[in-house]
């Protein structure tokens, strides 16, 4: 893409808009109320609202590479808080999608610098799930399981926030785990049950009293 076409571009999305409505970026500069917070990965090819079909103002957004939400990135929690605490969006989603080189790259054995750390977080995924991702002879169908359960980890991640287990609690907030198909376009959502995957965790972490 030509740098300089932006600029072009820019000046033509604007009028598209001011044709349509002479006031849309006067109301969008009022604020934002989006009901969704969606994290995704920062893969060029998997454009947030784009797929969902959703306009500015709908979608709060944090992407990052294969989509991971660890419990010490300060960035990833920041926007979670500000999400679920203030703009107390009702659905918060995370999206990996099959093809992903992050994930690709977590399954290799090679050293990558800097992004060790950040892949670690899906090595773990895989050293969760070995038994079942081992299991899979075919490369391809094991890459796309393990695109599937880092959605299922990250998620799980997600529920562990404070803000985000306390707001589902109390019905304010449902966790969705999506995959987007870039073969078919196909947003695919895995159905994942919280009601049963957040009271496994807490059975896990504390002691029912008797
Ligand atoms: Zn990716």
């Amino acid at each position: 893409m030509d740098i300089g076409k932006i600029f072009e571009n820019n000046k033509e999305w604007i009028s598209k808009h001011l044709d349509l409505d002479d006031h849309y970026f006067d109301d969008l500069s009022k604020g934002q109320s989006p009901e969704i917070l969606y994290i995704g990965c920062s893969d060029s090819r998997v454009t947030a609202e784009e797929m969902m079909g959703a306009r500015p103002g709908e979608v709060f957004v944090h992407r990052n590479i294969a989509n991971v939400v660890p419990n010490n990135d300060l960035n990833v929690l920041s926007v979670i808080n500000y999400a679920v605490k203030h703009l107390k969006v009702k659905h918060v989603v995370v999206c990996g999608h099959y093809y992903c080189g992050g994930i690709k790259a977590a399954m290799e054995p090679n050293d990558l610098g800097i992004l060790n750390p950040w892949l670690r977080n899906i090595r773990d995924v895989y050293r969760i799930h070995k038994d079942e991702l081992n299991a899979i002879d075919d490369e391809e169908s094991r890459y796309k399981r393990l695109v599937e359960l880092n959605v299922l980890e990250q998620c799980i991640n997600l529920y562990k926030v404070t803000e985000v287990h306390q707001a589902f609690d109390e019905g304010k907030v449902t966790i969705h785990g999506w995959v987007f198909d870039i073969k078919t376009g196909k947003l695919i959502d895995q159905k994942l049950d919280f009601e049963k995957i957040g009271k496994g965790l807490f059975d896990i972490y504390f002691t029912k009293e008797a």
